[in-house]
């Protein structure tokens, strides 16, 4: 067992007693859903319907953990490429890669017509892998990542100006975009404010995150239970984004994605498709009020 998983499981055995608080809402009132190693579980808030993992990391954890520590085994998200394997990406445009962002831009412009010139916040964007990517393909970026080495690393080897800081992006986009980034952030609420502020009356929010679904779990048991742990404090379900944007349009579907049911939403209203894939996406207008209301 890997040093990281060891320190996680003994931070988890000392706070295994302490309350169980939704870090969405604050509700006391949440129900054990699913259980790891004994001293891990996972919580399913009664008011907002979030699923979080217990015990939960302090934020000043959470902050110097995603500046060094953090690793997926992707050989991407958080490993900086040494200059011929970056080369390498830059001259294929990331053909081969798992980040690829040819399956976005496909999305993208089928909620507006061309993503040419659309103003976009790639937030939570490590080393910037896709920001790169999507400026190449015309569209006006801005970049948010907490790591101060990953942001360094793009800014000095692909030209990019990653911010660390959200206060320094600037607001007016069309797109407020992240990708496994909302399971793993200390305060959704935060972050949801931050999208409201950057994005225009008529902007979307377009998350996608590992599916926490009960249609994910009741087609993969083994699979539901892999995905939540210690780099996924949250584990994000179709409820929880309903409850999330529940004065807001919303569109929310699974992987593989469908670009039908993308282009057939109407952009007003309020529609969730099966939601069985591993992979969850939310198209939300957080600036936009329901007709309704
Ligand atoms: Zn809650």
């Amino acid at each position: 067992m890997k040093k990281d998983k060891i320190k996680y499981f003994l931070r988890s055995g000392l706070h295994f007693f302490s309350p169980v608080v939704c870090p969405n809402c604050n509700s006391r009132n949440a129900t054990k859903i699913d259980q790891k190693y004994l001293v891990t579980r996972l919580f399913r808030c009664d008011y907002c319907s979030l699923q979080f993992r217990h015990p939960l990391d302090s934020q000043k954890f959470n902050n110097s953990f995603y500046q060094d520590e953090y690793r997926q085994d992707d050989g991407i998200t958080t490993d900086l490429p040494k200059p011929e394997e970056l080369k390498e990406m830059i001259e294929t445009d990331f053909t081969s890669s798992p980040k690829n962002v040819g399956t976005f831009v496909k999305i993208f412009n089928s909620i507006v017509s061309d993503v040419k010139d659309i103003k976009m916040v790639d937030y939570g964007s490590s080393w910037g892998y896709m920001s790169y990517q999507f400026r190449k393909r015309g569209m006006l970026i801005q970049s948010f990542e907490i790591s101060k080495p990953r942001a360094n690393y793009g800014n000095k080897n692909l030209n990019l100006d990653i911010k660390s800081n959200p206060e320094d992006l600037k607001p007016g986009n069309d797109i407020f975009f992240s990708s496994h980034v909302i399971e793993h952030v200390p305060s959704i609420p935060d972050m949801i404010n931050i999208s409201r502020r950057l994005l225009d009356t008529e902007g979307y929010f377009v998350a996608e995150c590992p599916n926490g679904s009960q249609g994910f779990r009741k087609r993969d048991p083994i699979g539901f239970n892999k995905a939540w742990g210690l780099v996924h404090p949250s584990y994000l379900s179709e409820d929880f984004y309903q409850w999330l944007f529940k004065e807001n349009p919303y569109l929310i579907l699974t992987s593989p994605y469908d670009l039908n049911l993308i282009r057939g939403w109407d952009q007003l209203s309020q529609v969730t498709h099966k939601t069985d894939g591993d992979q969850l996406l939310v198209i939300a207008r957080p600036n936009t009020r329901l007709k309704s209301l």
